[in-house]
């Protein structure tokens, strides 16, 4: 079983207006450990009724919380941060037991999300309003910011606290409260925060978290009037779903949506520059992350050095459980994940592609699978259409600017792209072609607390982190004052 410093950071019930509590009908369902298959524990499966009542919770909360000054909220979230940072150890150990990512991964991952509440701990000090020029000299007019309201998030598995994080950070700082439903793979790292936001003084109401049937959850976190904004992070056709289901009641939305991130390699690039990129995004989180290198574009002239090098990088990673020494690469997070590598894979070999390194499920069984590179892909396979969420690196070869350029802007996602290129004009030219909302210079790691996350197209609406973050949750309101 699992060992933690502090058991009590293992909880198996929901966390709603400050108590904890079970499904009103008691159900629950239980959260497994990838790499074993093993319950961890059992969590609440929580339905409609339950969220109407956290919702009516939080909305409770907010006209209590949003009265509060900036400084006072900061001071809570600061203390949140830091009981987060104590914890890591034992926030780590829970994220991989239920998430499978390596521990050196999920420590960082505890880290990254921690950085997100201190960010807007210190960001929601500096909401400033405006005041404008007058058109006529009897009149003033003015421009203050409010918190939205209420704010409902749904998270992903992939990174099981800083989705939370990058929300919560914001929406508390801003005067909000948020009552979050968390993947029914990883409950248990948002049930862990939500007892140290308990601790940290964070009042009942303000940050809630109900586990249970996601579509339920989710039809009443978009239908219920209380609720004015939802963030969500997750596939792209969850997400359609979700803004369809928001269009009746016009919330605001924030979506963090699928990405099919290109990964340019040209001629004039440093070659082992590139690798470690490659690797960093390729395979970080078993290639499970929505910015993760999907498409490696790589130069005509350079393309079979750097297939050498990266088979060699990727013929190092070591796989297993995430929480023996030195594992770089963990399980799949379920068996359709594995499936849907196997089926890219088989796709591009059927159509032509060769396999340079894995291709199989790993001989540990359970979801592990073998690290994988595939040279000679083309447009017409579906690892170009498809994000494949998993360890497989397809190259493709490109002869000019102009093809690749067109070939990464072929999808219908804009999150992250990546190139490599030591040549400043051309630097500039790629970097405004492509058409992503985030990219990548000579850098494979572009993530962190002070920059704005987000997508273009199908990826999405809104931006987390940064001081862009902050207007997600705000809503501007305009004074006029006349009668001078
Ligand atoms: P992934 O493919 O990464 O699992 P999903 O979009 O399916 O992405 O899941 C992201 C989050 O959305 C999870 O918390 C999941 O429970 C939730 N979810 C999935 N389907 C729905 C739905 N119909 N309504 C509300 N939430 C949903």
């Amino acid at each position: 079983m699992l060992k933690l410093q502090d058991a009590d950071l293992l909880r198996q019930q929901a966390y709603l207006n400050g108590v904890w509590q079970d499904a009103l009908d008691g159900d629950r369902f239980a959260v497994h450990n990838p790499a074993t298959g093993e319950v961890i524990a059992y969590v609440p499966n929580m339905g409609r009724i339950e969220t109407q009542a956290g919702i009516a919770a939080a909305n409770v909360a907010w006209a209590s919380w949003r009265k509060k000054t900036a400084k006072e909220r900061s001071g809570l979230l600061r203390r949140w941060f830091d009981l987060i940072i104590e914890n890591t150890d034992d926030l780590a150990a829970i994220m991989t037991a239920e998430q499978g990512k390596p521990l050196a991964e999920a420590r960082g991952e505890i880290g990254y999300a921690a950085s997100f509440i201190e960010w807007f701990a210190e960001e929601g000090k500096r909401v400033c309003g405006d005041t404008l020029q007058t058109p006529a000299a009897d009149k003033r007019l003015l421009v203050i910011k409010e918190p939205i309201g209420v704010c409902a998030a749904i998270t992903p598995w992939n990174f099981p606290a800083a989705m939370i994080t990058r929300k919560a950070g914001p929406a508390l700082a801003a005067g909000c409260t948020m009552i979050i439903k968390p993947a029914e793979s990883t409950p248990l790292s948002a049930l862990a925060l939500a007892v140290l936001a308990e601790r940290a003084g964070i009042p009942a109401g303000v940050l809630s978290v109900v586990t249970g049937k996601a579509r339920e959850i989710g039809e009443e976190m978009t239908s219920n009037p209380l609720v004015r904004k939802l963030s969500f992070t997750g596939s792209t056709q969850v997400g359609r779903i979700l803004m369809a289901q928001s269009a009746p009641t016009i919330k605001k939305l924030s979506l963090e949506l699928g990405g099919n991130a290109p990964f340019i390699v040209f001629e004039d690039a440093d070659l082992d520059a590139a690798v470690l990129g490659a690797m960093a995004s390729k395979y970080r989180n078993a290639g499970q992350t929505c910015v993760c290198a999907n498409r490696l574009y790589v130069h005509d002239r350079v393309y079979d050095t750097f297939a050498a090098k990266l088979v060699a990088a990727v013929s190092r990673l070591k796989v297993g459980n995430g929480l023996e020494p030195d594992v770089d690469q963990g399980p799949l997070i379920n068996e359709a994940a594995v499936e849907k590598i196997e089926a890219h894979i088989a796709d591009a070999l059927q159509k032509g592609a060769s396999l340079l390194f894995g291709g199989q499920r790993h001989a540990l069984g359970q979801t592990f699978f073998e690290p994988t590179v595939l040279a000679g892909v083309d447009s017409s396979m579906l690892v170009a259409k498809e994000e494949t969420f998993g360890p497989l690196a397809p190259l493709f070869r490109f002869h000019s600017d102009a093809e690749v350029i067109a070939m990464a802007n072929e999808s219908e996602f804009g999150l992250a792209s990546y190139f490599y290129s030591r040549d400043i004009g051309r630097v500039w030219r790629v970097a405004e072609a492509l058409e992503y909302g985030m990219v990548g210079i000579n850098t494979g790691l572009i993530s962190n607390e002070i920059a704005p996350f987000g997508g273009v197209k199908q990826s999405g609406l809104g931006r987390e982190g940064s001081h862009y973050g902050m207007d997600d949750y705000l809503v501007i309101k305009y004074l006029c004052m006349g009668g001078l």
